[in-house]
């Protein structure tokens, strides 16, 4: 298709990390705009002159995160983004300087062609690691090595010169490009590398701008000034839309806006039907900076923290001093009735930072979550000391991953008791009421239930892993994402079980998995008496919407129909129906 200035429209899909959708003009990001000169030093005499410019832009280069740190803060209320802070220790990394030096002295090389060589050099090392995302790491290194390169050559920083509001097309951006752009009001951005749970993207969802990513050729494709689209939603990017394209994004932009305004009305409101049946609404956080996100969207206590992301980025383990920092900031906080920290998931597809881990890991099924704690006890207990510090400034639950059998719990309990009850007797306070729960993520989990339930005061379902260990559909394999069905008769008999068991038993039971966060299931989860539901933030208006617009009574009805059923897909069809007859505004607007 053609437009009337006679470009080529079209669209590029991608991954949809931050929701929205915004018109504008498009502008080419390269983080070497700065144009890289590579050239030989005439003369020795000038090694020293080199030297001092390289130090210099290192200065410069440190000046600029500390101003985006600080702006951050001002401008958010939020902890400035750990991730600045990692770029700010490689400007000081040893290594880092003494080879960039080294080279501009022995091979006689301006600072940009030695900048350029030292990271090639991190590259070397770093491809030699098996991990993934340790390989992913040399990003990092890599921006920083950008960010010094620009200074050098004046010092222009490209996205902090946007004059105006504008749409940032990128190969990848660093962290701090992304948190700069919320500074500089940039409307959206999309790229050509990333995924959902790159660090660009979880910054774009903490500062809320529209974002595309793994476009893999976006930049290839687009001019600056090109009018374009971004559907942070749906992944999708228009190029040079015509017309009555813009118009179709402009009224679902309008809509999406004032769907956002009213969903925060239900937000501010308790998630009770209408015949006053109460589910309490946690949000799931992986940093303490989407604390007031959660808030925002109403989320009355924090239902899953992801303690495994204060692990990320780290050249060594995480100290008790900083843990205790990451819990304080979620225990006891205003408009959060509760905290429940879910002791690190290392392992399966979660990363990890300390090489030595890395080879004792499988994948999924390996020595990863409460398996991998009881094998290094000390690290374990490092990261609960810091847990029970910090249950003394509010209600606090802790949570142990992927239990499979009683030993398990058995001892996660008896080792986190042993370290409350030294720092009681070192007279340091903690909390007299914390609780204690189980993820029941594993299928052997939900047969022995009812014994799990002796040993602890709550579970939490984590459907995420339970529909793939008992589907047997890895979940992070496209190739079989068609079979993880949540309202699979299967996962829905699990899930009855372990409400079931845990309500004879008095025990409380959350659900933390995605699925509790999925409009179309809310009511299946209500027909089932589930007591807690705790999702991504940003689908907390939406839930309790249903909720509040619904009764158990019809829940249960629905659900009583739907057991009886025996297909998975004719459940979903039904389902589906179900919903968007009962939710027509709801379910057409979102195409499900
Ligand atoms: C789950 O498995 O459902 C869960 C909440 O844990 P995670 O997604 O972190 O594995
Ligand atoms: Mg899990």
């Amino acid at each position: 298709m053609v437009d009337d200035a006679g470009k080529r429209s079209f669209v590029l899909k991608g991954i949809g990390v931050s929701p929205g959708i915004v018109i504008g003009k498009a502008h080419l990001f390269d983080p070497f705009d700065a144009r890289v000169s590579f050239y030989r030093l005439r003369d020795k005499e000038l090694i020293s002159e080199e030297t001092k410019r390289f130090k210099a832009a290192l200065k410069e280069s440190e000046k600029q995160l500390l101003e985006v740190k600080n702006r951050l803060r001002e401008l958010a209320g939020q902890e400035p983004l750990y991730i600045i802070d990692v770029h700010l220790l490689i400007l000081k990394d040893k290594m880092f300087i003494n080879h960039t030096v080294k080279y501009i002295k022995d091979l006689c090389i301006n600072a940009e062609w030695a900048i350029k060589m030292t990271i090639d050099r991190y590259r070397e090392i770093f491809d030699k690691v098996e991990d993934e995302y340790l390989k992913g790491r040399i990003s990092d290194i890599r921006y920083v090595g950008q960010m010094i390169t620009r200074n050098l050559a004046g010092g222009k920083d490209v996205v902090r010169d946007i004059a105006g509001k504008g749409i940032i097309i990128a190969a990848d951006l660093s962290p701090a490009d992304t948190a700069q752009m919320m500074i500089n009001k940039v409307q959206g951005f999309a790229t050509d590398m990333g995924g959902k749970t790159s660090h660009t993207a979880i910054v774009a969802r903490a500062v809320e701008i529209p974002a595309v990513v793994g476009l893999e050729s976006i930049t290839k494709m687009v001019r600056t000034n090109d009018d374009i689209i971004i559907d942070g939603s749906a992944g999708l990017v228009v190029v040079n839309p015509d017309p009555e394209m813009i118009r179709v994004y402009d009224d679902k932009r309008r809509h999406f806006e004032i769907a956002q305004e009213n969903f925060l009305k239900y937000a501010r409101l308790p998630a009770v039907t209408k015949d006053n049946y109460r589910v309490d609404i946690g949000g799931n956080i992986e940093f303490i900076e989407e604390v007031p996100t959660a808030v925002s969207h109403g989320a009355e206590g924090i239902g899953l923290y992801r303690t495994e992301f204060i692990y990320i980025n780290k050249g060594q383990l995480p100290t008790e001093e900083e843990h205790f920092s990451n819990y304080r900031s979620i225990v006891g906080v205003e408009g959060l009735n509760w905290a429940t920290i879910r002791t690190f998931d290392l392992g399966g597809d979660k990363f990890y930072s300390d090489p030595k881990l890395a080879k004792e890991m499988n994948p999924q099924m390996g020595l990863r979550a409460i398996r991998f704690c009881l094998k290094e006890v000390d690290m374990f207990k490092v990261q609960l000391r810091a847990i029970a510090r910090a249950s003394a400034f509010g209600k606090t639950r802790i949570m142990f991953p992927m239990v499979s059998g009683i030993e398990e719990i058995r001892e996660a309990k008896r080792i986190f008791f042993e370290v409350k009850d030294d720092l009681v007797a070192r007279g340091i306070p903690v909390g007299d009421d914390i609780e204690i729960g189980v993820m029941i993520e594993v299928p052997s989990a939900v047969i022995i239930a009812d014994e799990l339930a002796k040993e602890v005061d709550f579970f939490s379902i984590g459907t995420n892993d339970l529909i793939q260990y008992a589907l047997a559909i890895d979940r992070i394999n496209e190739r079989v994402t068609y079979l993880y069905e949540p309202l699979h008769p299967a996962v829905l008999r699990l899930i009855k079980r372990v409400i079931d068991v845990g309500h004879s038993a008095g025990v409380r039971v959350a659900m933390c998995g995605e699925m509790a966060g999925e409009p179309a299931y809310i009511m299946i989860l209500l027909g089932l008496e589930i007591d807690e539901l705790s999702m991504n933030p940003l689908a907390i208006p939406r839930v309790k919407k249903i909720i509040q617009e619904s009764t158990l009574k019809e829940s249960k009805a629905l659900l009583e129909k739907v057991m009886t059923f025996s297909s998975a897909a004719v459940i979903r069809e039904f389902v589906y129906n179900y919903m968007r007859e009962r939710f027509p505004e709801e379910f057409q607007t979102n195409g499900t």
